[in-house]
């Protein structure tokens, strides 16, 4: 293997220990403890999975969160309600509403209600056009970790070329932004895109979020290439479950110069960065009221 793995595991840890430490000073100064509301719908296991793994992150950084669980068959107007008593609660400086919704719930709707200083997920269209426009806000969070992850790498991207598979709102869209906020000049891929294997072997940076399971090769890959695998695809092998990404990493790590692993790389940096988010929110209301 020529590739030097990027451990987003234990970049990610790092990471959850400065924000504990920031949270304890926040605490002592000010009486402050950031507190992020999580609301789940539905019994989609997945989703559980991914809400359990945020609390606990929460209470290691030493932030505050309160759960919301509702049943499945909840009513927009209900999710509504909730979402407007948390944009009211001064002690929730972020919200995250789990995604996805039941069919009867317009996720649209509801991400477009929470208060855009609370929005810690990113989603909210005027987080999304702060990010575009280059005024400060909140950043997705896997964006942002993929960030971090290449800023640990590769710190100065002018002169670069990037290129991000897939156009996403929450994955594609906003990494393709902070790249262009770190001068490299971004190329956006998606489906209708022509020749991929060709334009991928001009990326020093080169992004996958896709959603299919080993879509890159090695032959994609330019020699040395930072290559961030933001894909999440559970495949069968001998008929046992495994965790891959976008990325097929034994032949890529063959020809990059640096590369995240499936599972251990991105995933751990977006729970991370949730948490930095909420402890950014917190720290910006404080500075807005003093
Ligand atoms: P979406 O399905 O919203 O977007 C996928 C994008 O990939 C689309 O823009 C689509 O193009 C493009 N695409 C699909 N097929 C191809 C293809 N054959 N060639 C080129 N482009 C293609 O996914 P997300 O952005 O939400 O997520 C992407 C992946 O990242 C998933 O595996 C997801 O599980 C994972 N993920 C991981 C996270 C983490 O923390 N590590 C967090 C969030 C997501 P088009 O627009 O033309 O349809």
């Amino acid at each position: 293997m020529v590739a030097e793995i990027i451990d987003g595991f234990a970049i990610a840890a790092e990471l959850r220990r400065d924000i504990a430490a920031r949270a304890a000073e926040m605490k002592e100064a000010y009486g402050v403890v950031p507190g992020l509301a999580v609301v789940l719908v539905g019994d989609d296991p997945a989703s559980a999975v991914y809400v359990r793994n945020k609390l606990k992150a929460t209470a290691e950084c030493g932030l505050r969160s309160v759960e919301h669980v509702l049943p499945a068959n909840t009513s927009e107007a209900d999710l509504l309600d909730l979402v407007g008593k948390l944009n009211a609660d001064p002690s929730v400086h972020g919200i995250l509403v789990q995604l996805p919704l039941p069919k009867q719930i317009d996720a649209d709707k509801v991400l477009g209600l929470i208060d855009p200083d609370k929005d810690v997920d990113g989603f909210h269209p005027v987080n999304a056009g702060r990010l575009s426009i280059g005024l400060p806000g909140f950043v997705p969070c896997t964006p942002r970790g993929s960030q971090i992850l290449i800023d640990r790498v590769l710190p100065n991207l002018a002169g670069k070329h990037a290129v991000v598979i897939g156009r996403s709102n929450i994955v594609g869209k906003p990494m393709a932004q902070l790249l262009l906020q770190k001068n490299a000049t971004v190329t956006i891929a998606h489906s209708k895109t022509a020749d991929l294997p060709g334009l991928c072997r001009t990326a020093d940076v080169l992004v996958a979020a896709v959603g299919r399971p080993l879509m890159v090769k090695g032959d994609w890959v330019k020699p040395g290439a930072v290559v961030i695998d933001v894909g999440i695809n559970r495949i069968e092998v001998d008929g046992k479950g495994k965790l891959v990404g976008d990325v097929d990493f034994a032949s890529v790590a063959e020809v990059a110069g640096h590369i995240t692993p499936v599972p251990k790389g991105v995933g751990p940096m977006t729970i991370a960065c949730l948490m930095l988010n909420t402890l950014d929110s917190a720290a910006r209301r404080i500075a807005a009221e003093s």
